[in-house]
């Protein structure tokens, strides 16, 4: 299934502010909000596609890779935008509904495992380099790439604690993560709520750490991650691998890795956009008589044709040679540029032959009236 418009799900234009962005979204989120359409599946896609769609939206990073590379800029391995979980989505409520707002209209949010608790420290976010060839460029390619971070501790389950008995509500807050207060100020009396200062929010505290984190919840190691690049990247592209940076302490959310394209340059192709280059040495002979030559592209080898009495200069286009774009059926050219080659060293007997035709008048040049001037040509090369 293709993936909808971001912009086209929350109901905004492309130059909506930040503002604007987070109130529509609000507004998708509580007309397909589960509790209000329980058992409803559509509703709950429709629920889901909407934090995904905000999840980039709101992130200015993801916002700028998304309006430069549409869905291919923000989601990295194929199945698509963030691979969000619910608690992923509610955990992203706090922000947006305010406190006191999401758990009246919904009855409280917090059982939901999370609500505007959140569990740990998130992990922060990874960046890796993947050289590329113009070959896998050109194709598309899955790597699987070893990547050095933490790691979930396995002895504790990422929760730090040495066992279950060693975990505990908070005792300030109740194990909700948040404390209210009660302030008098000149506009009467105001409620505010913030951070658990005992648990930082957690809402619970542990007694006893797991041995094997020290009570993080993880620990530095290994992770081999499969990533699948869509044909047509371009070097300094970048791709979000949702959730697979560094695992969050405690059993917080981990970061996601940063995947940054690098081009690995080709011996004989040159890329412009999506069109390539390919500078054809040609011998005056195989010029003058025409020829069968293959040529490298980025598929493979190409035959192609040269007529008998191919000028230096000309260009060849090979239509649809070239690269194909990340997100819209396009494709770029091969262009080979004819450079034909003039001997530089000769024989006596090489010497005297060429001499010897060196006043026939099909030697001198006679240019064909109306051929494109050398400043067209470059034109065309490039358009
Ligand atoms: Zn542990
Ligand atoms: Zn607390």
């Amino acid at each position: 299934m293709s993936k909808r418009d971001y912009y086209e799900i929350l109901g905004v234009t492309k130059g909506a502010s930040a503002d604007e962005i987070k109130k529509a979204y609000r507004k998708v989120a509580m007309q397909y909000h589960p509790d209000r359409n329980p058992g409803d599946k559509t509703a709950e896609e429709k629920f889901k596609e909407a934090a995904e769609a905000y999840e980039v939206l709101s992130d200015a990073d993801k916002k700028a890779q998304y309006d430069r590379y549409g869905h291919a800029g923000v989601s990295g391995n194929g199945r698509g935008g963030s691979g969000m979980n619910m608690e992923d989505i509610f955990s992203q409520f706090g922000d947006i509904f305010g406190d006191d707002l999401f758990g009246s209209f919904f009855g409280g949010g917090q059982r939901r495992g999370g609500g505007q608790r959140s569990r740990g420290i998130r992990g922060s976010n990874l960046r890796v380099k993947i050289r590329l060839t113009y070959e896998e460029i050109a194709r598309g390619v899955t790597k699987n790439i070893k990547v050095k971070k933490y790691v979930s501790c396995n002895t504790c389950g990422g929760s730090g604690a040495k066992d279950k008995g060693s975990v505990q509500t908070c005792g300030t807050c109740g194990g909700s993560g948040q404390v209210r207060k009660v302030q008098n100020t000149f506009l009467g009396q105001m409620q505010t709520v913030t951070t658990c200062p005992s648990c930082n929010g957690e809402g619970t505290t542990v007694t006893a750490k797991c041995s094997n984190c020290k009570g993080e919840g993880r620990i530095y190691g290994e992770e081999t991650v499969t990533i699948d690049i869509p044909a047509g990247v371009q070097e300094s592209m970048q791709m979000n691998v949702s959730g697979r940076g560094n695992a969050g302490e405690r059993g917080g959310m981990p970061g996601d890795l940063i995947v940054l394209i690098e081009e690995e340059p080709h011996k004989e192709l040159h890329r412009e956009g999506l069109n390539v280059a390919y500078e054809l040495h040609l011998s005056f002979t195989d010029a003058v008589f025409g020829t069968q030559i293959e040529v490298p592209t980025i598929d493979g080898r190409a035959k192609i044709k040269i007529p008998p009495g191919t000028q230096s200069g000309k260009i060849f286009r090979l239509k649809g040679k070239g690269f194909p774009a990340v997100n819209f059926y396009q494709k770029g050219d091969q262009l080979i540029q004819v450079n034909v080659w003039t001997p530089q060293h000769l024989s006596a007997e090489e010497k005297a032959l060429l001499e010897k035709l060196s006043h026939s008048p099909n030697f001198k040049p006679q240019p064909e009236k109306g051929s494109k001037n050398f400043f067209d040509k470059i034109k065309e090369m490039f358009s």
